[in-house]
């Protein structure tokens, strides 16, 4: 067992980190306020070749796994740059069009991927399928070589900075009649694709949205994979780099915001010579979420390792807990910076409740807490399904 990071994954983390704090967290609220992008972030990243870490060199990036892409993520976070397109875009864009794409899609869309040029965001939530996945609605038939997609999807991120989203919509199995999974690489300007923004409280550079497919009329190749079949094992391809990267952010997030609290409590003093950290009722809850945050780590590490190594069904018991274990501890961690920052916590200048919803929102998605609970209650604890 080891737990040390590689010489080369301890220079990504510091040269990441660097960055991070170049940018801090006051130019991410900033954007965020403006309602624009952290444009100059995502591109200085992809120079410098931290967007691609996952990505193969022959496509132009840096030939590492999730293991790199969630050391990007956490670092960025921690530094209070938490991107949520970090876990659309180069975590599941990417590692769906590199594991499961054909040549010509990996040679279209990898190297743009890589460099952060492209975005490619992910739209599989609808309003009426919600959790439920199988309820999915959005419908793909053939017209002739081309496909057409009609349907609607909910909280897509992203849509306004990417050139495509990835469409998860469902065909006809022409064998068995029944609707099966597929994916539709669908450029954000294809005539028929409409999107509105959703009113968040999350104070976000990145912005969600309801899509209308109405008739998107796309060509063949739009298809992910050679046929039909590679719908399902590129849909559930997707899901482990989702889990532990999105982890990896509320880990960094979490870390972010202890060290803003801790900062703060050992300096402050409000009793005499004492600082407000000596006081185990301010100190003890710092130091409890440490630890929920220190141990979301080791399970990010561990889930990511393993996906890193294939061993795919063991990646995915630990990407959940890893997820479930980093939502907590993030929503802990902010909460808890909050209250030990007094009045301090609530303003924007200190920076941390400018982090309430984002942490608040990392328990519901891309997967909420309770059906990761459902997942472990079943596939570890050996429960009948319920729903
Ligand atoms: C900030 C943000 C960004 C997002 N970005 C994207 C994106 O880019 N692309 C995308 O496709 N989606 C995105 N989503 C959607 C997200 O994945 C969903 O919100 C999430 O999967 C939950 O689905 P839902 O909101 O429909 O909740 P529902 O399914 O309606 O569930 C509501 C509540 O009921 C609980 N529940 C439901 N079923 C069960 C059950 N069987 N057992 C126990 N509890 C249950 C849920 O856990 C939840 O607490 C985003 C959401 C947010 C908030």
């Amino acid at each position: 067992m080891n737990f040390d990071l590689t010489p080369e994954q301890d220079q990504l983390r510091d040269a990441v980190r660097a960055l991070g704090r170049k940018y801090g967290h006051g130019y991410f609220v900033e954007k965020a306020k403006a309602g624009t992008h952290t444009t100059e972030l995502w591109q200085e990243a992809g120079r410098l070749g931290y967007l691609g870490v996952n990505i193969p060199t022959e496509y132009g990036g840096g030939g590492g796994g999730i293991t790199e892409l969630a050391i990007v993520c956490e670092e960025l976070a921690a530094a209070g740059c938490p991107l949520l397109l970090l876990v659309v875009s180069p975590a599941i864009a990417a590692t769906v069009i590199n594991k499961h794409g054909t040549d010509e899609q990996r040679k279209r869309h990898l190297p743009g991927l890589a460099d952060g040029s492209q975005k490619i965001v992910f739209a599989i939530t609808e309003p009426e399928a919600g959790s439920n996945f199988h309820r999915l609605g959005t419908v793909a038939r053939r017209d002739g070589d081309d496909w057409l997609l009609t349907g609607r999807k909910c909280y897509i991120s992203g849509v306004d900075e990417a050139g495509h989203v990835l469409v998860v919509a469902r065909t006809e199995d022409s064998a068995t009649g029944k609707l099966k999974p597929a994916l539709f690489i669908v450029p954000t300007d294809a005539p028929g694709l409409g999107k509105s923004k959703l009113d968040m409280e999350i104070l976000s550079p990145e912005n969600q949205f309801l899509l209308y497919l109405d008739d998107v009329r796309l060509p063949a190749d739009a298809l992910v994979g050679e046929s039909l079949d590679a719908g399902l094992p590129a849909l559930f391809a997707g899901l482990n780099p989702e889990r532990i990267t999105v982890a990896a952010m509320g880990a960094g997030t979490g870390r972010y915001a202890i060290e803003r609290a801790s900062e703060y409590t050992a300096t402050r003093k409000v009793w005499g010579g004492r600082s407000i950290g000596t006081h185990q009722g301010v100190a003890h809850p710092l130091a409890h979420a440490a630890v929920q945050v220190e141990l979301a780590r080791l399970m990010i590490h561990k889930a990511a390792t393993l996906y890193d190594a294939g061993r795919d069904l063991e990646a995915g018991v630990a990407g959940n807990m890893a997820k479930y274990a980093a939502g907590e501890a993030a929503a802990l961690a902010v909460d808890t910076a909050v209250q030990a920052l007094g009045g301090a916590g609530m303003t924007t200048e200190y920076g941390v409740a400018t982090l309430l919803g984002a942490v608040r929102a990392g328990r519901i998605a891309p997967v909420s807490r309770e059906m990761i609970l459902n997942f472990v209650a079943q596939h570890v604890l050996g429960q009948d399904k319920s729903y």
